[in-house]
């Protein structure tokens, strides 16, 4: 394969984002500039005004929480701007960022340019939310050859290793801000996506959330009162604590705020208890999932864990009752995401390893149209919801129905196009319109024929037909509300080539120095000063300008700083 055909695949998370590429041994994870392969979904202003992207932006949410921003995939397809500095962004914007860092890691990795992709995006992503993505992969200078449900690519990571069975798969992701539920089926080598559901507002961070106001309440802090500094070194101290209790079954930390020092702690039991309205949450979409796809739940073969937050003991232990039966976590649930856009990737680009396996896909939410319905003779009540293409139809499709003028006179029809599972129209999301002229005056005889072609990168095309006239209207929905049109793409990606953003290799420089920051807020007395002294070795060696004597510091002062940064948790 030419160089400059690879495609990478991208997990664009909430939380962290990896990328991967396809290899004659399977899916390979490629690390960032600092060995590591999940590159925190955070960006950040740094104090020279260049950009900070990854973890040396997430290591300054701590100190500098108005110059970093994160979470950014919540607003996707909104016009939501968060402020970095003196400037605002689009959840684009930073997504491009995070997916230009990738993408150079990638470039690095592999020795040669690379502009071809697939991305990963929650299953319930609506339209919009799936435009925005393709928009940032086009600032961020990536083609993308299609985009792939995360549970999707969940499945084809795991299903990769037994091809020729034939498998129900139940998709269960709980990541930082997003919770996907899928039903999968492979039959002889073909993937079929039968059934998703999910809620766009839970992840592990709510448990953060959770754990942070449970003992802030028990030790008497005031969050209000906290400046956004304190918090959000309380919050990730707090956060280290979760990530303990699932280990261990207690968890202890301390947390210094002006003259005071907070003992927390907390039980497995009690965090259990504190987070039961979370994981109740859970159930439902679980449930939905399998009805929709026509199943009982002992019709699952095998159920997957992937997202982070499926390491905690709650979220585990309730599949465990609700299926009577362990779920597997084989792979890593931080990796099999993004090693799954990489198979994907490698079917995009025909690779050889995987000539049998095919997959399709399904409409993740539900196509339609508003019409009035006849209360009494002649009065008619609009706004309801006709569905044509339902959630979860394998796709492409098309499908059509007919519609005929509710009056006489009328000389033409207007279609309002909605997506979504409300009965009515105002509870859903309007997408587009389309008018189609018809002969007046013939009230019964006079129909016009609707068609709805869905296809496999999720662009709807909308087709009205005057049977009568033959005359046909058409419209393409790509251009939605709360998307960027190509104009805006391009403006702002002409704004993101002016950017200073750091070179990968001051990437390791700055996020050690960030660390020691964030080290030296928390600590007291003798080991602040200690880090103190950290510091200005640190500051002296990177005066030098001598690459290899920074290393050197570096490497140094590794140790120290991880025993000191691992004795809060005790
Ligand atoms: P996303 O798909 O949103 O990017 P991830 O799959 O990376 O998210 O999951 C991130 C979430 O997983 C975070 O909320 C993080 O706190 C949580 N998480 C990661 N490891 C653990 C752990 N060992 N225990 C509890 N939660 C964890
Ligand atoms: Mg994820």
């Amino acid at each position: 394969m030419n160089g400059s055909d690879t495609i990478i695949g991208i997990d664009l998370g909430t939380t962290n984002s990896l990328v991967c590429v396809f290899t004659a041994s399977g899916p390979e994870l490629i690390p960032n500039a600092l060995g590591s392969f999940m590159t925190p979904s955070a960006v950040g202003l740094a104090d020279d005004g260049s950009m900070l992207i990854g973890q040396a932006a997430k290591d300054r949410l701590v100190t500098h929480p108005q110059l970093t921003t994160a979470r950014f995939k919540r607003y996707m397809g909104t016009d939501h701007e968060a402020r970095l500095g003196k400037k605002s962004w689009r959840a684009e914007e930073l997504s491009a960022l995070i997916l230009r860092s990738l993408k150079e890691d990638a470039e690095a990795h592999l020795g040669h340019p690379v502009n071809r992709a697939i991305i990963s995006v929650p299953a319930y992503f609506n339209d919009v939310q799936r435009k925005a993505t393709m928009a940032a992969a086009r600032i961020a200078g990536l083609n993308v050859e299609r985009l792939v449900n995360e549970p999707t690519a969940a499945a084809l990571a795991y299903g990769l290793q037994d091809r020729d069975a034939e498998t129900t798969f139940l998709v269960v992701d709980l990541g930082g801000g997003t919770f996907d539920v899928s039903i999968l089926e492979m039959f002889s080598g073909v993937m079929e996506v039968r059934a998703s559901s999910g809620d766009a507002f839970l992840g592990g961070e709510d448990f953060t959330d959770a754990a942070l106001k449970h003992l802030a309440q028990q030790a008497d802090i005031n969050v209000e009162k906290l400046e956004p500094e304190a918090y959000s070194r309380l919050r990730s101290v707090v956060d280290k604590m979760k990530h303990r209790l699932t280990e261990t079954h207690q968890a202890n930390a301390n947390f210094s705020h002006k003259k005071s020092d907070y003992q927390l702690s907390l039980t497995r039991e009690m965090f259990e208890e504190i987070t039961a309205p979370l994981t109740k949450r859970i159930r439902l979409p679980i449930q939905r999932a399998i009805s929709d796809a026509g199943l009982k739940a002992d019709q699952i073969d095998r159920i997957l864990m992937v997202g982070g937050a499926t390491r905690m003991d709650c979220v585990r232990s309730l599949i465990t009752r609700l299926f009577k039966r362990f779920p597997e976590h084989d792979l890593n649930p931080d990796h099999v995401v993004a090693l799954g856009a990489g198979v994907q990737a490698g079917l995009a680009a025909r690779h050889e390893a995987l000539d049998d396996l095919v997959m399709t896909d399904v409409a993740p939410f539900t196509l339609g149209y508003e019409v009035a319905v006849e209360v009494k003779t002649d009065t008619f009540e609009f706004g309801h919801f006709a569905p044509l293409i339902e959630r979860n139809t394998v796709v492409p499709v098309s499908r059509s129905h007919t519609v005929n003028p509710l009056k006489k006179g009328q000389d033409r029809i207007e279609l309002k196009i909605y997506q979504g599972e409300a009965p009515f129209v105002k509870d859903n999301v309007k997408i587009g319109e389309l008018q189609v002229h018809i002969p007046p005056n013939k009230k019964d005889l006079e129909l016009v024929d609707v068609r709805f072609t869905y296809d496999t990168s999720g662009i709807l095309e909308v087709v009205a037909k005057s049977i009568s006239t033959g005359k046909e209207s058409r419209v393409v929905i790509e251009g939605n509300p709360g998307s960027m049109t190509q104009d805006e793409v391009e403006n702002r990606l002409k704004a993101l080539e002016g950017l200073k953003i750091h070179p990968r290799e001051q990437q390791e420089n700055t996020a050690f120095l960030a660390r020691l920051a964030t080290l030296y807020e928390g600590l007291l007395g003798d080991e602040r000063q200690l880090v103190a002294r950290f510091i200005q070795e640190f500051e002296a060696a990177l005066h030098s300008q001598d690459a290899k004597l920074i290393a050197e510091c570096r490497k140094e002062l590794e140790d120290p700083v991880s025993r000191l940064e691992s004795q809060d948790v005790f």
